[in-house]
């Protein structure tokens, strides 16, 4: 089991409770323990942490944004990093697209989903029909990332 210097696992059992068998204990659920421990990871970042997601979102973030938008023609004003917990990109009608940190922390097509999201509503400003055959159009397999991103939202955050 692998923890990162900000995180400590408490075991608390009954005095009759030897050591060997917390041992076993730990040793068995180990897999349940680290998932928990991923997800407690997410909810409260250390400010280090924060730092280099931020860092990360600056540099990676509006390079992709500019592989689509040069790739599919797409036309934007500026990007931004937000904070946003549970927002995880916008687009205004100024042409701002904005992008949450946080978004660093999931896998890279994650990430593509969302920029692919804010980018095509800056052709259709709305939800319909028509934007979704742009993200398709784009990202064929786009529900799996979404549907990622969601169960993350309801989840973790
Ligand atoms: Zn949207």
């Amino acid at each position: 089991m692998r923890f990162d210097k900000y995180w400590v696992l408490q075991v608390k059992a009954p005095f009759f409770v030897t050591k060997k068998q917390i041992d076993i204990f730990l040793d068995k659920n180990t897999a349940w323990i680290e998932k928990y421990h991923e997800i407690a990871k997410q909810k409260i970042l250390p400010e280090s942490e924060v730092e280099i997601l931020k860092q990360k979102a600056k540099a990676y973030i509006p390079q992709r944004v500019e592989y689509f938008a040069k790739k599919y023609w797409f036309k934007y004003e500026k990007i931004r990093i937000t904070c946003a917990r549970t927002r995880w990109g916008s687009c205004s009608s100024r042409k701002t697209l904005s992008f949450s940190y946080r978004l660093m922390q999931y896998r890279d097509e994650c990430i593509d989903y969302v920029i692919i999201h804010e980018l095509c509503h800056l052709r259709q400003m709305n939800h319909s029909q028509k934007f979704w055959s742009e993200v398709r159009a784009i990202m064929p397999e786009y529900k799996k990332w979404e549907k990622e991103l969601k169960w993350v939202k309801e989840n973790i955050l």
